[in-house]
């Protein structure tokens, strides 16, 4: 099966409203036409409702960069998955290296804000990767299966085939330090495996694999070329509105 491919852009902390909205229009504009991809940006969620408005009849969907599983309440700071859907969002990245790492999410978080999501209709992208430590530990393969199936737990056949996963490796996270066709590769079909041996060969070849960390407009075709890698995650060049589109450009081509 041919998986349609799908780049994302994590704006993360990065923008003020302004640039939000200027970036926005920019790249609306210059991948106006382009077809055979889909399209998101995940802007801070304060600026989410402006940058949807400058999305609207456009191919580019909404993303958020984060939610929480209850779905109301008294959770001071925290956003639920009506209300990312109620500003027009499709998209919400769940478990960001930067959120297991540095704000302390762990699988079952995550695990419950996946289901949480798929509930309300919103299409998770759920992301896993190793660090370097780990890479160089030989334990690549162990730290991506325990945080595909730990954050995946419980999740059915149907829901899973909705499900993007992102392969993000922290060691190539904003670093500069893309991995190699062969490094992504060779983790891009082994969570394939782990979706045929959990969900079927048939539902394995519909989820979608991302790959992250320090995509640029230069190694994007390479790395899309790749049969298992189905589009991209892409952090900093996301916010260059020379850079992206070329990216999404580069899966089509
Ligand atoms: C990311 O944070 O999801 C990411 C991939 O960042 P960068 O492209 O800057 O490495």
């Amino acid at each position: 099966m041919v998986r349609r491919p799908f780049i994302a852009g994590n704006w993360k902390m990065n923008t003020t409203r302004s640039e939000a909205v200027q970036l926005v229009r920019a790249v609306r504009e210059a991948v106006a036409g382009v077809e055979g991809v889909d399209m998101a940006v995940c802007p801070p969620s304060v600026y989410l409702d402006a940058v949807g408005a400058e999305l609207k009849d456009s191919a580019i969907a909404l993303g958020a960069q984060n939610m929480y599983h209850q779905a109301k309440g008294a959770f001071t700071g925290e956003l639920s998955a009506a209300m990312l859907l109620d500003v027009g969002c499709q998209y919400v990245i769940l478990g960001h290296s930067e959120r297991r790492h540095i704000l302390g999410e762990s699988n079952e978080d995550v695990c419950r804000k996946v289901h949480a999501a798929l509930a309300a209709g919103l299409t998770p992208i759920v992301c896993v990767g190793e660090t370097k430590d780990e890479r160089d530990a030989k334990k690549t393969t162990d730290i991506v299966a325990e945080q595909f199936f730990g954050s995946l737990a419980g999740v059915s056949s149907d829901q899973a085939a909705r499900v993007v996963i992102a392969y993000e490796p922290v060691w190539a996270i904003g670093t500069g330090v893309v991995a190699t066709v062969d490094e992504a590769g060779e983790v891009h079909a082994s969570l394939r495996g782990m979706m045929a041996g959990r969900y079927g060969a048939a539902i394995a070849d519909q989820i979608r694999i991302q790959y992250g960390g320090s995509v640029t407009d230069e190694n994007a075709a390479d790395l899309l070329s790749v049969s298992d890698i189905d589009g991209a995650l892409v952090g900093g060049a996301s916010l260059k509105a020379g850079s992206f589109p070329k990216i999404i450009r580069a899966a089509v081509s």
